[in-house]
């Protein structure tokens, strides 16, 4: 099993229900490590440059909308198979499909404000990864 860092975010639906802890708690007992982690306010500019990938979707708007409608906490994650683990403990993107117990499940309301982002491959981890840290600001432990 390799090794891997993948890039969380807490969303501004699950920050404004102030449940930051509750879901960290979640990544931390399923066995990730929080290795770098932020507060921020995302711009439209950064929000729709992170969402570039759905940029013709129909949900384009609404989703930068979103994402932008307050804070949101940024992080890397690392562990085991940390990529397709943050996946499972995430659940389905629509919270009406996620499996019982996970945090989309538990936390999430609809698929437009679903509590989390985690990246979907290696090559978007790295990307996204460094879309918010510099190398810097990741502390391995
Ligand atoms: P994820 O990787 O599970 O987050 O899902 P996707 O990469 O497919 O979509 C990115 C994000 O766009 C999702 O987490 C949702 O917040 C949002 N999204 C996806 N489908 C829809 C939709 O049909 N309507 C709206 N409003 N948002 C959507
Ligand atoms: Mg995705």
């Amino acid at each position: 099993m390799a090794n891997q860092r993948t890039l969380s975010i807490i969303k501004p639906d699950a920050v404004a229900k102030n449940v930051i802890g509750e879901i960290e708690s979640r990544f931390e007992k399923g066995g990730l490590k929080i290795v770098a982690a932020k507060m921020l306010q995302l711009s439209e500019e950064k929000a729709g440059g992170f969402y570039a990938e759905h940029k013709e979707r129909p949900f384009f708007k609404d989703l930068v909308g979103f994402m932008t409608s307050g804070p949101v906490v940024v992080q890397v994650l690392e562990g085991e198979e940390a990529i397709a683990k943050n996946r499972d403990l995430m659940g389905a993107t629509n919270p009406k499909e996620a499996a019982p117990g996970t945090i989309r499940a538990d936390f999430a309301e609809a698929i437009d404000a679903n509590a989390v982002h985690g990246s979907d491959s290696p090559e978007s981890a790295e990307r996204e990864i460094a879309y918010f840290f510099a190398a810097d600001e990741i502390c391995p432990r």
